[in-house]
């Protein structure tokens, strides 16, 4: 009864950025359930990689070209996905980048714009064209990527313009939830601490960075993909069924201090 819940057989799954770090340990998880995986990636060659990985393991994946951050593009892939697998069961909105580094007062225009753009634009954008046909399809379980920078603000690296993207990332996630909650539509969302990604690599050019950060973790250690994978697949599955709303937060204990 409920190991089944965790299931994810007949189920096709969205992935976006899926194609290396948390997005294609996601998609690994996903897939071992039963899911059947859709990478979509801004970069080809990288959703392409993504995907024989996959293959490799004997899975179902197919890969797409995508740009979360342009509305046109995002239904473009939808309708595509959607015409070719029939449905859409899951979305993890997973595509993020960081540009860590610039003091609040030296960013310019276009690097505020353009980090909204792909953290939470383009989440809205990814939610509002897979959300309207699980609303129509009676039903879905949404998965955005938020961080815990959503929540505190990290130290010493300053990065107003990414915490404040991932903290609309969470409200987003509940007001969605809110609205979509009757209909069969499930939207959460998952806080990760820092994870060993390319995302994270700055870290080894930054002197003592790395000491900061693990001192103030709890658990005195940065996370790795699968471990928020495994939060993202109980958040896709049945195995999750009353939950919506919700930010999950997985951070080694970081928000404790
Ligand atoms: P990576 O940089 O390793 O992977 C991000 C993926 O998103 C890449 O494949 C990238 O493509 C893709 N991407 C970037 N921009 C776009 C776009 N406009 N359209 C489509 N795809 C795009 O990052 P992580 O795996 O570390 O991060 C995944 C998510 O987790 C992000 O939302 C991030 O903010 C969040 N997160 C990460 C943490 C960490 O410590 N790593 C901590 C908390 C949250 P390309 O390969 O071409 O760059």
């Amino acid at each position: 009864m409920y190991a089944n819940k965790f299931r994810l057989d007949n189920r096709v799954a969205v992935v976006t950025g899926g194609g290396r770090g948390i997005g294609l340990a996601i998609c690994e998880a996903l897939a071992e359930f039963g899911a059947e995986i859709v990478i979509g990636d801004i970069d080809p060659a990288v959703g392409r990689a993504g995907r024989q990985k996959l293959e490799a393991k004997g899975y179902k994946a197919t890969d797409h070209e995508v740009d979360v951050t342009k509305p046109d593009d995002v239904e473009r892939f939808a309708q595509t996905v959607i015409g070719r697998h029939g449905r859409v069961d899951i979305l993890v909105a997973n595509a993020g980048i960081a540009r860590s580094g610039t003091a609040a007062e030296d960013v310019t225009d276009e690097h505020w714009l353009h980090v909204n753009d792909v953290n939470y634009n383009g989440v809205f954008w990814c939610n509002r064209a897979f959300g309207r046909h699980m609303l129509a399809n009676g039903g879905g379980a949404i998965v955005n990527i938020g961080s815990m920078s959503g929540i505190i603000s990290n130290r010493p690296q300053k990065q107003t313009y990414y915490n404040a993207s991932k903290a609309a990332v969470h409200q987003l996630t509940s007001s969605l939830a809110a609205e979509w909650a009757d209909r069969g539509v499930r939207v959460n969302a998952v806080a990760p601490t820092y994870i060993e990604t390319e995302m994270t690599s700055y870290r080894n050019d930054n002197d003592g960075m790395i000491d900061v950060w693990l001192r103030d973790t709890p658990m005195h250690r940065m996370g790795q993909p699968d471990e928020i994978a495994s939060v993202v697949h109980f958040l896709a599955s049945d195995a999750s069924s009353l939950m919506t709303g919700t930010t999950v937060v997985a951070d080694a204990g970081f928000t404790c201090w």
